[in-house]
């Protein structure tokens, strides 16, 4: 192989839940030049890619197979030219995905290729669904085969006898051909009482599992692909359906955060079963200016404490610090203050341990735990550009002299707003909102949250900004934290 040469990875992408891909996968999708994908590819997925050129080349239902020589010319050509290709398919690439016919065009054009498998949907679909495929009491072994065949072919290439002596069979393409699988089968002498289970858009949140018996598959209704049939004994333990089960399961839950941040969030909603929408309403910008922020920065040991009121605030302050030159020492003996969890682990990611972060995570519990001054009466906080003047307020009572200083300021993040409008227009079952900020843009950008929909917020200021900006709120956080905000969440199901 010469240096600098091409190759091309065949790799899996898994049935859709992104937490099923494989760690080869990412680390080849984190450095491919060129990533051609197909259609049922989470975009978590595809947010791996950092610097490939993206090509979709996927077929829409109904579509032939004809693209197949434009995907071989597309990802040898880029291989050719040097790059790294990798070409990510659904599920396994060697389970009925071409993958196959992909690297025989590799061998036949002397483009080097590997094979990074993936979870097949074949396997993910009924796992997902609480099916498993073999089990000591119902199943000792298992057919996986295509329910679409070649409709040029005069007699059927599958053996019916064996799929109908399998104790499980699972067949994938077969939405369109459910009854004439069944009759097959029944013709080859299975039983039209076995249970049978169609499972449609396995693994994603909108997973749908169907069961019923192979005699009457015309019950089961409309399926929408993809979609994967399993035919057997062990599709009827649904006391092992845990899928469905999670406390948020199929819910799709509109997010607005700045983009940077959303991550937790979504990612604790997917955990329960949602769908994380994610569309930021707000970003993070630099304030008008920034010389408050250094002069406090240059005087910071003159003050007692120095108070932080989110992560956000955190991370600008320290890019401000390091432009100055400094870092975490300049605090010297100045005691540091966070206001929730959040803000103290960001603190933390700089090496400052927060002095003190209040039992309730909210400014007033904040002032209040600091008590009253002993000697120096000057506090430093770090605050958005918008915020109120409520802590100061607060401190000033207490007998403190505050002196606020913005690091950053929200402002709306119309970039979303096309894709944000199709999700709410698909419908959404709630929508949570993390700042008073939030709220604002969200109403800016898309108008009221859908009727029917479950609004939730991290606290009551941020309630106060939703009624404010006429957004009824069906549940409040029991503290300002992501957890506590998805427990209302929950809660509101429950
Ligand atoms: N290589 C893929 C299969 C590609 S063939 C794999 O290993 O999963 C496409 C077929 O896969 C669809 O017609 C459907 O039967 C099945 N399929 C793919 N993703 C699916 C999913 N998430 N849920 C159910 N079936 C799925």
């Amino acid at each position: 192989m010469t240096r600098g040469a091409g190759i091309v990875y065949l790799v899996g992408a898994g049935p859709g839940d992104p937490g099923l891909l494989t760690r080869r996968a990412a680390e080849l999708l984190e450095r491919a030049d060129v990533v051609a994908y197909d259609r049922l590819v989470h975009p978590e997925v595809l947010k791996l890619a950092l610097r490939a050129e993206l090509v979709d080349v996927g077929k829409k239902p109904g579509e032939s197979g004809s693209g197949q020589p434009r995907i071989n010319e597309l990802i040898l050509g880029r291989a050719r030219e040097g790059k790294t290709v990798v070409r990510l398919k659904g599920g396994d690439p060697f389970v009925f995905g071409r993958g196959g016919e992909e690297a025989q065009a590799c061998v036949e054009a002397g483009v080097p290729f590997e094979v990074v498998p993936g979870v097949t949907s074949a396997i993910a679909g009924p796992a997902y669904a609480g099916i498993p495929l073999t089990h000591r009491a119902h199943a000792s072994w298992v057919a996986i085969a295509t329910g679409h065949e070649d409709p040029t072919k005069e007699s059927s290439s599958l053996d019916w006898d064996a799929l109908a002596r399998a104790p499980t069979a699972v067949f994938l393409m077969g939405v369109q051909r459910l009854n004439e699988i069944a009759s097959h089968l029944i013709d080859a002498g299975r039983a039209p009482e076995t249970p049978v289970a169609v499972v449609s858009w396995g693994t994603w949140p909108r997973q749908r599992v169907v069961r019923g018996v192979l005699g009457s598959l015309d019950a089961i209704g409309e399926i929408e692909p993809p979609a994967i049939l399993v035919v057997g004994d062990v599709t009827a333990l649904p006391e092992l359906d845990w899928f469905s089960r999670r406390p948020l399961a199929g819910k799709r839950v509109f997010v607005t955060r700045t983009r940077a941040q959303a991550g937790a969030l979504s990612g604790r909603l997917r955990e329960l079963g949602a769908e994380a929408l994610e569309f930021p309403a707000i970003r993070v910008a630099p304030p008008e200016t920034f010389a408050p922020v250094d002069d406090a920065i240059r005087s910071i040991t003159a003050y007692a404490w120095c108070l932080f009121t989110s992560a956000n605030g955190v991370d600008a302050f320290w890019e401000r610090l390091a432009q100055a030159g400094g870092d975490s020492r300049v605090f010297g003996s100045t005691r540091v203050a966070a206001v929730g969890p959040a803000t103290a682990a960001a603190l933390r990611g700089r090496g400052i341990v927060a002095d003190l972060v209040p039992p309730e995570f909210n400014s007033e519990a904040l002032v209040a735990s600091l008590g009253s001054p002993e000697s120096s009466r000057d506090v430093l906080v770090v605050q958005p550009a918008d915020a109120s003047g409520e802590i100061a307020g607060r401190l000033t009572a207490q007998g403190w002299r505050p002196n606020w200083v913005a690091t950053y300021r929200t402002e709306i993040d119309d970039s979303s707003v096309g894709a944000g409008r199709q999700a709410l227009d698909e419908g959404v079952d709630a929508v949570l909102f993390t700042s008073g900020s939030t709220v604002r843009s969200f109403v800016q950008l898309w108008g009221s949250p859908p009727a029917g929909s479950v609004v939730c917020v991290i606290g009551p200021r941020t309630a106060e900004a939703a009624e404010a900006a006429g957004v009824k709120v069906d549940a409040v956080a029991a503290e300002q934290t992501i957890d506590a905000l998805v427990d209302a969440l929950v809660r509101t199901y429950h």
